[in-house]
């Protein structure tokens, strides 16, 4: 009896085992279906929405053609908020809008500017802090530039909180991370100690130079100049593409997911919804930023200092011992030559 006992335990003891070792295959099976399952195919150009890109939008609530020192016409600005966030919606792209808090202090329209920022959190985006009044790290003292972070969130951060969000991204003013790396360490540590996650770019495709273009064109009614910008522009963007994809190709061996920056302007009113059906067929499925974040190569060190605003994929160059300096392409000759003489224009006058 004592035996047969013994005999019966180490029996059940045995299909428990078997049924343990049975849950534990089961539960790697689940978990490589969940995790994505490295496969010969995984991350090939070719497959379809096998690429990831985050789609970032600053200078909120509208980028004026030809100066970052203006406001913006309200009926303007109300077309355009309503355009983009209503594209993104359309594109399942669960983009962000950085904020620069300045253009919402116009006397008898506060409350008109601030729904304009509603109108993204609305449409179910995200809202960051672009500093209060689009300041240059390279320019703006330290102490001051920190003023600009803790000025430039008051509304954004309100709006988030009543829309149940609590995530707080910032995005460097022309991309400028700091004039020297002890600058760039401490306003990092700055951010961190205020709850803010840095938005690096990887694709800038020079867009306010093209919305110049556009916005001459819209002034002086020249439609052919319009189409030639617009068109000018979705090319670029292609181009942009063909040239990120190849750095990230080089670099980690794969497509990571990239984070797109563009402006919130007319020119994306216009253009955003071909441009984002472009990114489809070119294999691009849209996510949030938290999610190209978390893409291992996101944690690569940027070791850059330096005025200039470049790409994160250029910065990573460094880490991997390259020249962050490359070959990224420009719009075209004509493009750059008419913003400039717009921006001149409009300095001068
Ligand atoms: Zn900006």
């Amino acid at each position: 009896m004592w035996l047969d006992l013994r005999a019966h335990t180490s029996l059940c003891n045995a299909g428990r085992d078997m049924k343990a070792g049975l849950l534990i295959t089961v539960l790697l099976w689940l978990a490589a279906l969940s995790f994505g399952n490295p496969s010969p195919s995984a991350g090939r150009a070719s497959d379809p929405a096998s690429k990831a890109v985050a789609i970032t939008v600053d200078d909120l609530p509208g980028a004026v053609p030809g100066t970052g020192q203006a406001v913006g016409d309200l009926k303007d600005l109300q077309r355009i908020n309503q355009r983009i966030p209503e594209i993104l919606k359309a594109h399942h792209a669960p983009a962000i809008g950085f904020v620069n808090e300045w253009k919402l202090q116009v006397s008898g329209e506060r409350d008109a500017r601030v729904a304009l920022l509603q109108t993204w959190l609305d449409a179910g985006l995200t809202l960051g802090n672009h500093t209060y009044s689009h300041a240059s790290f390279q320019t703006t003292p330290l102490a001051q530039y920190e003023d600009e972070v803790i000025r430039g969130e008051v509304v954004t951060r309100a709006l988030m909180k009543a829309a149940g969000r609590e995530e707080m991204y910032f995005r460097h003013p022309f991309l400028q991370t700091g004039p020297t790396a002890e600058a760039k360490t401490a306003f990092e540590q700055f951010l961190k100690a205020h709850g803010y996650q840095v938005a690096p770019v990887t694709v800038d495709n020079d867009d306010w130079m093209f919305n110049d273009v556009l916005g001459t064109a819209i002034e002086t009614k020249n439609k052919r100049l319009a189409e030639e910008a617009k068109s000018a522009y979705l090319d670029h963007m292609n181009a942009a593409f063909d040239y990120y994809e190849t750095v990230s190709r080089s670099l980690f061996h794969r497509d990571i997911p990239q984070i797109l920056l563009i402006h919130d302007s007319e020119l994306n009113a216009k253009c955003l919804d071909t441009a984002l059906t472009n990114l489809e067929r070119r294999g691009y499925r849209f996510v949030l930023l938290n999610e190209a974040l978390a893409d291992p190569a996101y944690a690569t060190p940027d070791l850059f200092v330096g005025p200039q605003g470049i790409s994160w994929l250029s910065r990573w160059k460094l880490a991997f011992g390259q020249s962050p300096w490359n070959s990224d392409p420009d719009p075209p000759a004509w493009v750059v030559k008419m913003s400039n003489e717009i921006r001149q224009a409009k300095r001068t006058n």
